[in-house]
């Protein structure tokens, strides 16, 4: 029995790691021993510390220098897993990233698989793998329960692929597979019907679509002919249907370690990352879609097949490649190629053993100098060998027998030096695994920004089942390369068949949620027909309104006869009723512009004592402006105003002053400002309409603004067809039912609302939060509408919607967090091209009031949801240039709209009463 130690990378000398070519003093004997990397027994009789069979003095030991000098080749530094681990993340970045040379180490190849598994995919699946356990083909029957049944064994047959179908053309391939399907299927009491099939193909692939793969390279000890550059699904197709028994619909196509990641329950963390060792090595794991470079795709995850067994490739091993390694890569079907996979798939382990055995033979320190045909040839031990004779208890029985199968003479001191040389190779093998994966952590940690990563990764292949302490190696290097990764190790069950029809399952599910998804929201897409409806219907409402006739707009004359033309000057005290508070704003009108110097919140007595001598006081609200355009004491007006201010609905105030205040004050920087919209808590609109088309006014010539009061459009039944069953309900839950209709669509006080009515309806059909409502989602309001821009906004992750949801304690995956957000772009897109078809039938009057062939006119426009939503603003313009071509629309943003629009509706008066007594 060989004395199993572990070399340098115990816990306590980690941080030794980070020396370069430094060890510790006490590895010094260890380094000079040689058999560095045995694999690491716990509980094996005679193996404790004390008990060592290996004497501290290397003089002593039964092992000869030879032997040390050939093992010490496998041996592998931590500093050295430090490099790879770099080095394979700094190539699997640039993949990424699509700045990879052709001769690059690493594919990073997406998948098109975008989520992990609910654990509620239920169905029948078969699934034929190919290349997920050497020369085999794998067919399975999965049944899938959901979450309430319980998990059923899958069936399953494996048919040996023989050496001419490997080898040969591409075609008896895929017929043989369809051969084997059929003979699996006539067992079963199936149809012959409508079966969905997943298929795992595990050779480097590039995608295209679930159910579109093209071969890049066999790898593997394949070499099929006319098959790469091809879409192996569709050769699959071919050969069911030339074979004709079964009608079979190939749904997914995917990869074992993609299938192994699927088919895993969660540990710790979610299994996002998928790890197989079987023939070959490979590996996949959940990634940012940003970040996948070829896929243009901004949104959620994909699953990314990292294609590490050709790390090396481009050299980059070099220095660790043992002259064992030179010949297995010489004489494989693939020279050159692969090269990380061929120091730990399995099938090449048993190769290399066999290899360093022939060298030690041939140097005379095994079977008495003497080698054999069978050692001589290739293939003549097998990865069971080398994990049978590995074996701590019946390993050295299994040796001798191998052995003298092999036709070898063994000698005394052969059993326990072959077992050494198995233990090099294998422990090389899993470290060098380990690093690999400690890359693939690393970069999950980076991108998901987190300060630990808890993560469960699946493992599978033959390595690993027949040969348990790869795992152990693997997990105690993992933890020392990655110590911020709570990582824990889940072994797939029945391989990945079951995850490879989780795939097809979940491939299924998202696209009967996707096509609900779509038909809740289609109310909301609106096409151009629709929104010109809604431009003709306002713009009837308006002359209406305007004729006084029965509208659901009023369309009140404000009495503000002109918007600024630049003249005016002088200081002015403007009193802003807009909300809870009562403002005051000093406003100097000069020619540099127009300054605000105080702002105040309550009226001190003397303000408002001493208004007379400081200015001109203008109260702020509907009808007052009227009567000091008229050109009235303006003193006495303020005291009457004030004493009529409880009189006053201040709602109404508020939107009025805003409104008009807005289009005055981005008046008197553009004097073509003739419109003012307000989109916030509420929302209104205000324009200059012809006095002649006013007939609650007298007169014929000039203009006055109109009061659009556009919130309540559609209130007569107008907007019937555009409203959905979610307006319904919110217009039914608020405390105005029934009116301001077109504001319960558009503005802020209510889009949160709708995008949580429909979230509520979303998640009872079982397409979001995996159908478990929740009580916060059913309070009124919990949805702000500054999520809607938070959601929306380009800058952020989808990590950063799952914080917002899950604030309002919503837990959900990826694809709920993406859903979220195509919820809250319908509604805010409808928003803002309703607010916009509405802004076209105003400038459209204006142009065709004026009879002008093109009109150019700006709009002052102020509210938060306009100003801070991350599209609205853009949309509404796309809109308005869509709806009215023929008018040339810049939007102006107002600052302190109400203030020093008060102001310059002041000063606008006061000028045209200069002007009328002149
Ligand atoms: P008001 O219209 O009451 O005079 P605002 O123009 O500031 O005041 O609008 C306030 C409304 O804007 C809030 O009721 C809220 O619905 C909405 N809102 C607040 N923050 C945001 C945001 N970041 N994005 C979109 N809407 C917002």
């Amino acid at each position: 029995m060989p004395h199993t130690e572990r070399e340098e990378l115990t816990p306590k000398e980690s941080n030794q790691l980070l020396l370069p070519g430094g060890h510790p003093p006490m590895w010094n004997h260890m380094d000079s021993i040689g058999p560095i990397g045995l694999p690491h027994r716990e509980g094996v009789p005679g193996c404790s510390q004390e008990g060592l069979p290996y004497p501290s003095n290397s003089s002593e030991l039964p092992v000869s220098p030879q032997v040390l000098e050939c093992l010490q080749q496998f041996k592998v530094t931590g500093t050295q897993l430090q490099q790879i681990q770099a080095s394979l993340l700094d190539s699997m970045e640039q993949a990424l990233g699509g700045q990879a040379s052709p001769a690059s180490a690493v594919r990073m190849l997406p998948t098109y698989v975008g989520s992990i598994p609910h654990g509620t995919e239920q169905g029948d699946f078969v699934v034929l793998e190919l290349g997920a356990t050497g020369a085999s083909l794998r067919v399975l029957w999965v049944t899938l329960m959901g979450t309430g049944g319980h998990r059923m064994e899958p069936r399953s047959q494996e048919f040996v692929i023989p050496p001419e179908v490997m080898l040969g053309p591409g075609q008896q391939l895929f017929d043989f597979a369809a051969h084997c399907l059929s003979e699996f299927l006539d067992a079963l009491p199936v149809g012959k019907q409508g079966l969905q099939l997943g298929f795992s193909f595990s050779f480097p692939c590039h995608q295209t679509g679930l159910d579109r793969s093209t071969l890049i390279s066999w790898t593997k000890g394949f070499r099929c002919s006319g098959v790469e550059g091809h879409d192996v699904v569709q050769l699959l197709r071919d050969a069911i249907k030339r074979h004709g028994a079964y009608n079979i619909d190939v749904v997914a196509v995917v990869n074992d370690t993609v299938g192994t990641m699927m088919g895993c329950e969660p540990g710790v963390g979610p299994c996002e990352v998928g790890l197989v060792v079987d023939t070959g090595t490979n590996a996949c794991y959940m990634e940012e879609a940003r970040h996948v470079a070829v896929l243009d795709e901004d949104r959620g995850r994909v699953c990314v097949s990292v294609e590490w067994g050709s790390f090396g490739d481009d050299g980059v091993l070099g220095p660790m490649l043992t002259i064992f390694d030179h010949a297995l890569d010489r004489e494989s079907l693939n020279p050159g190629a692969q090269r990380f996979e061929k120091m730990i798939g399995g099938l090449y382990l048993g190769e290399l053993v066999r290899l360093v055995l022939v060298h030690l033979a041939q140097r005379g320190v095994l079977f008495g100098g003497c080698t054999s045909p069978a050692l001589l040839s290739r293939g003549s031990i097998l990865l069971e060998h080398v994990a049978e004779m590995e074996d701590p208890w019946a390993g050295a029985a299994r040796v001798h027998a191998l052995l003298q199968d092999l036709g070898l003479n063994v000698g005394a001191s052969d059993v326990e030096l072959v077992q050494y040389v198995c233990a090099a190779v294998f422990t090389r093998a899993a470290r060098l695994c380990a690093a690999a994966l400690a890359a693939v952590l690393s970069r999950l940690q980076h991108s998901r920004e987190q300060q630990i990563l808890q993560i469960a990764v699946a493992t599978g292949g033959r390595v690993f089942e027949q040969h348990p302490s790869f795992l152990s190696i693997l997990q105690e290097t993992v933890m020392l390369l990655t110590p911020e990764c709570d990582v824990s190790f889940i072994p797939s069950v029945d391989g990945g068949g079951r995850g490879v029809a989780m795939v097809t399952a979940v491939a299924a599910r998202l696209a009967a949620h996707r096509h609900l998804l779509e038909e809740t929201l289609a109310p909301f897409q609106l096409n151009h027909e629709q929104l010109a409806a809604v431009q003709a219907q306002m713009r009837e409402a308006m002359v209406k309104g305007l004729r006084g006739e029965a509208s659901s707009l009023r369309m009140l004359p404000t009495y503000v006869r002109a918007t600024p033309d630049g003249s005016e000057r002088g200081d002015f005290l403007a009193l802003d009723l807009g909300g809870t508070n009562f403002r005051v704003l000093l406003v100097r009108v000069t020619a540099e512009g127009v300054k605000i110097t105080n702002q105040i919140y309550s009226i001190p007595e003397n303000v408002a004592q001493g208004s007379g001598q400081q200015g001109i006081l203008l109260n702020w609200t509907k009808g007052f402006s009227a009567s000091d355009c008229e050109g009235q004491d303006i003193v006495c007006l303020l005291r009457e105003a004030i004493g009529r201010r409880q009189a006053v609905e201040l709602n109404v105030v508020a939107i009025v002053n805003d409104t008009v205040g807005t289009m005055m004050s981005c008046g008197y920087e553009d004097p073509r400002c003739e419109v003012g919209l307000i989109v916030g808590t509420g929302t209104n609109a205000c324009y200059m309409e012809e006095l002649r088309n006013v007939a609650a006014v007298a007169g014929d010539s000039g203009q006055m603004c109109i009061n659009m009061e556009w919130g309540a459009f559609g209130d007569d039944g107008s907007l019937g067809l555009l409203r959905t069953c979610f307006d319904a309900s919110v217009d039914q839950a608020s405390i105005n039912p029934g009116k301001q209709s077109f504001e319960k669509m558009i503005s802020g006080m209510y889009l949160g609302e709708i995008v949580r009515h429909i979230l509520l309806h979303l998640t009872s059909l079982g397409v979001l939060f995996r159908g478990q409502q929740t009580q916060r989602l059913q309070t009124r309001d919990i949805f702000k509408t500054k999520f809607l821009s938070e959601i929306e906004s380009d800058s952020l992750a989808l990590r950063q919607v799952r914080a917002i949801l899950e604030d309002l304690g919503l837990s959900l995956t990826s694809d709920d967090a993406l859903m979220v957000l195509e919820v809250c772009q319908a509604v805010s897109q409808r928003a803002a091209q309703l607010c916009g078809a509405g802004v076209a039938a105003v400038v459209e009057k204006i142009r065709e009031n004026r009879g002008l062939e093109e009109l150019t006119v700006s709009i002052g426009v102020d509210g938060t949801l306009y100003k801070l939503h991350p599209h609205f603003s853009s949309l509404v313009a796309a809109t308005v240039r869509e709806l009215a071509p023929r008018c040339v629309v810049t939007f102006l943003q107002s600052e302190d709209g109400s203030g020093k629009g008060a102001a310059l509706v002041t000063a606008v008066a006061c000028r045209l009463a200069q002007m009328a007594r002149v």
